[in-house]
């Protein structure tokens, strides 16, 4: 196998030439000159711009084409957002200015802030963590100082469904609360008669319950009303995981459903960018009554000012303090404004069109791949691979092979309860041609896997990087250039 060679540096060449005799150098005062040369690849500006331009030729985006990973809602991120969010009055305004030199990017927080009031329901809205995650841990330290503040810190323990995301028990973890499981019925959603016995087993200890409606399965948790009484009845807090918020936009909200805290994804949602396309945002929203508890600061209309004046209030009673410095991400917070502002405030129709479109796909999909819980999905579906795995071959080969044909796969072996899960999420932007086109991919592969499973087996064959060691890509993160 021949070694594929990743170095571009050429001693001896650069980039920009600046000499002593720079005038830029003027004005860098000595102390902070380098002493030494910095460590960096040695390449001209040229060639730089080339290894950049093949990296980004080589990645799958949404712009490349077909994306549905579920749960992880990878709508198109419209232009023009970008374009808002790099006016100058946005880009180059500098954190520590002062509020009277920043009322038009304050106001942008705060009618966001109120948009987001809107579309959950609830009272008050903290727009500082960079990620859903964030937002979980951010919402679980309330849940706990909230209690505290009350003399109820015997409260330890945080319940969770057996499909939910790993995030959920892992910021319950980091804020140290014990986690309890509660079980999915045949169904696919929370087991209410286990759901009681953990409440009765657990009198007075149990903080909250973190769910997800719809849940990891893409069905919607008819019991709802009843579960969020158990848990209010047992003085619990009902935490809302926001990233499947795409289902119900305008037709309900978290708050009808008896949630006191929700956070939410604007790179999922509200069509910011993902991953390697820019940082997140997971605003955290909540009821009248855990206001006083958000990190600060939040930006409030000045009361006692004699007209419209936006300030940053940084006196709540109870504040869990800061979580992120000055605002959070705020170009993200740009763009989601800008997409609400778009799509018209209660988002329906890009609800109603992911759910379509996800139920259009699960009804082409269901005759040839199994279909463990069989009903009508939210805004995404799992399939299983278990008829597929009896022929030999996994899900994971199946994704692999999907990207031959210029597809991204589905999130696979997620949630846990499904075995050899597919989780597919079409979202609101695609048209029925794509689905139809992934569709009979989708039903070519199953062909393949009963006339030809070594083709499948072997796949990718068309990428650009072929099966990767993924464990230890994970393993063993390497991202520093080394010379
Ligand atoms: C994406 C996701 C999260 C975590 O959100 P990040 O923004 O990636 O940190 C949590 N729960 C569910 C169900 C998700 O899909």
């Amino acid at each position: 196998m021949t070694k594929i060679i990743f170095e571009k540096s050429i001693d001896g060449m650069t980039g920009v030439s600046l000499t002593d005799e720079n005038p830029a150098l003027d004005f860098i005062r000595p102390e902070f000159l380098r002493k030494t040369d910095p460590v960096l690849p040695q390449v001209s500006e040229l060639e730089a711009m080339r290894h950049f331009k093949e990296l980004s030729d080589k990645n799958f985006c949404v712009e490349s084409g077909f994306y549905p990973l579920g749960s992880c809602t990878m709508k198109y991120n419209p232009k023009v957002n970008e374009y808002l969010a790099s006016l100058e009055g946005f880009a180059n305004l500098h954190p520590l200015q002062s509020d009277d030199d920043a009322q038009g990017a304050l106001e942008l927080m705060y009618k966001l802030q109120e948009a987001l009031k809107i579309i959950t329901g609830m009272d008050a809205v903290t727009l500082q963590p960079s990620a859903g995650a964030h937002g979980e841990l951010c919402g679980m330290m309330i849940v706990k100082h909230y209690f505290k503040v009350n003399g109820d810190a015997k409260r330890k323990k945080v319940v969770i469904p057996d499909s939910a995301h790993g995030t959920n028990p892992a910021s319950a973890g980091m804020c140290g609360f014990e986690i309890v499981k509660v079980s999915s019925n045949e169904k696919g959603q929370v087991d209410v008669e286990h759901l009681k016995q953990i409440f009765e087993e657990n009198k007075g200890e149990i903080a909250a319950i973190m769910m997800t409606n719809p849940n990891t399965l893409g069905i919607f948790e008819e019991n709802i009303l009843e579960i969020s009484k158990i848990a209010h009845s047992h003085g619990a807090l009902l935490y809302y995981d926001g990233a499947n918020l795409n289902a119900i936009m305008g037709i309900t909200t978290p708050r009808k459903m008896g949630f006191d805290i929700v956070h939410l994804n604007l790179h999922k949602t509200f069509a910011t960018p993902h991953g390697g396309g820019g940082p997140g945002a997971g605003p955290v929203c909540v009821t009248e009554n855990l206001k006083e508890f958000l990190p600060v600061p939040i930006v409030d209309i000045d009361r006692d000012f004699d007209g419209q004046k936006y300030v940053r209030k940084y006196n709540l009673k109870n504040t869990i303090g800061k979580i992120k410095e000055f605002q959070g991400n705020f170009g993200v917070l740009v763009k989601a404004y800008a997409y609400i502002l778009m799509k018209g405030y209660t988002l329906k129709q890009a609800s109603c069109d992911a759910v379509l479109n996800a139920n259009y796909l699960k009804e082409k999909l269901k005759p040839y791949y199994d279909l463990p819980y069989d009903e009508p999905c939210m805004h995404e579906f799992v399939l299983s691979g278990d008829r597929q795995k009896a022929d030999g071959v996994h899900t994971l080969e199946i994704a692999k092979r999907l990207m031959d044909y210029k597809f991204h796969p589905p999130t696979v072996y997620f949630p846990l309860i499904v075995s050899e899960a597919m989780m597919i999420e079409p979202t609101e932007s695609e048209n029925k041609q794509r689905l139809d086109e992934f569709a009979e991919v989708m039903i070519k592969i199953a062909q393949e896997v009963k006339e030809n499973p070594q083709n499948v087996l072997s796949a990718p064959h068309c990428t650009p990087v072929k099966r990767v060691d993924e464990t230890n890509a994970a393993r063993h993160l390497d991202l520093r250039y080394k010379p």
